[in-house]
């Protein structure tokens, strides 16, 4: 009887899915588009940098439009950077941990969505991805490789190291290989001189300092660059007549978010926490006055989360948490202003699919929403999609249908 039931609604899931679909139009098709993502960056923690750092935010004064993200993933109400990045990579939400990989699939057995990173690079343009993270950490994971847990470090540094992509430079990771990057045409750099070294149209792999990118000014001693000018050599590197996609990071946001609230630790974790934005800022300012010169390039910057729950308390900002919440994120577009209306909170993956559009992605790889009725069907189905979690698109349904069917008549011997 059960089998019968799910058999019907499978059956009115595909007859549905034959419904036209609304898509929001974008009216340009930019060569080049830079993907900004502070981690754990709410609203509150432009705030508290300003108040800490005695600064205004380039972010805020010179975006063309600001609007907002719903961060939530499938598993959760509070997402993690894995599916944070994940949505904003892929244009599809899945569970807490799973990076770039569907919540009904997490070992890609049967299918795994496309990245920004991986989509740009098919469409011949030149595609990286920078962060102040280990280049094996969540967000730079979500747009390079596709696997089930974002802490499988070994499968995910290999699958780096036989990437397609042009770059990949972030902090230093143990099971990287620096024999199979180069194995793959990626020139190995470990300091800001070597990176500073590269030729445009080179391939190359960064592994840098962890514990000082994110600084505005790294100290003396480290040999890394920091993030404004991993994203200023980076665009120089990756600048070419059929365009670039890039991803830059600034995970340190997240980082020292998490830190403890007690009072021994409290002054440094604020002061570490608004360097970390000054910084991310910074290298904002070097992609926006890149694209407005270029005046083909769209620059959004945007968050997978807040960290930290930083509210206003007696006139001050300050955190209340050492973990991530549901809070909405915001979203600068910096280039154009028709990717968002100001004031607008869309979610997540839409951040990613509206960029696919800009960028003229082919719609398999960056689908439109479902309608309303089949997330409803969808829903009744499949148990596993919650309250506020609809199908992701048509080729979500597909695949579903298809695995749904895969269970019920497995195949003989
Ligand atoms: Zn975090």
């Amino acid at each position: 009887m059960k089998r019968l039931t799910v058999f019907l609604l499978t059956a009115i899931l595909v007859l549905t899915s034959a419904a036209p679909i609304a898509a929001a139009e974008s009216a340009k098709t930019y060569t080049n588009v830079i993907l900004m993502i502070g981690d754990g960056m709410g609203e509150n923690h432009l705030a508290l940098a300003k108040q800490e750092r005695g600064i205004s935010l380039y972010m805020e004064n010179n975006c063309d439009v600001r609007g907002y993200s719903k961060t939530r993933s499938v598993s959760n109400r509070v997402t993690d950077s894995a599916a944070g990045g994940t949505a904003l990579a892929t244009g599809v939400r899945t569970n807490n941990r799973y990076v770039a990989s569907y919540f009904y699939d997490p070992l890609c057995w049967f299918s795994m969505p496309r990245t920004l990173a991986e989509a740009a690079k098919d469409s011949g343009r030149r595609s990286g991805v920078i962060t102040t993270d280990r280049t094996d950490g969540a967000t730079p994971s979500s747009f390079t490789v596709h696997t089930s847990d974002r802490d499988n470090s070994a499968d995910i540094s290999a699958q780096q190291a036989k990437s397609p992509l042009d770059l990949i430079w972030g902090g230093t990771v143990e099971t990287f290989s620096a024999a199979e990057a180069e194995a793959n045409g990626f020139t190995v750099v470990t300091t800001a001189q070597e990176m500073q070294a590269l030729e445009p149209g080179s391939k190359s792999f960064a592994q840098f300092d962890v514990n000082t990118m994110w600084r505005t000014k790294v100290p003396e001693g480290s040999t890394s660059p920091t993030l404004s000018q991993m994203t200023e050599k980076a665009i120089d590197l990756l600048q070419n007549r059929n365009g670039f996609f890039l991803m830059v990071e600034g995970a340190h946001i997240d980082k020292h978010s998490h830190g403890s609230n007690d009072a021994d630790n409290y002054d440094k974790k604020v002061s570490n926490a608004a360097q970390a934005v000054e910084e991310f800022d910074h290298a904002i300012e070097v992609a926006a006055e890149f694209a407005k010169q270029d005046g083909n390039t769209l620059v959004v910057v945007t968050a997978d989360h807040e960290t930290g729950g930083i509210t206003l308390k007696d006139g001050k900002y300050v955190y209340t948490k050492t973990s991530h919440t549901n809070a909405d994120v915001p979203v600068f577009v910096f280039g154009s202003k028709d990717l968002l209306a100001a004031g607008e909170h869309i979610e997540n993956r839409q951040v990613a699919r509206r960029i696919g559009k800009a960028m003229g992605l082919p719609a398999e790889a960056f689908p439109a929403s479902m309608p309303g009725k089949i997330t409803v069907y969808a829903r009744k189905a499949l148990p596993r999609l919650r309250e506020g979690v609809d199908a992701d698109s048509i080729q979500e349904v597909w695949a579903l249908t298809r695995d749904l069917f895969r269970n019920l008549f497995p195949k003989k011997g």
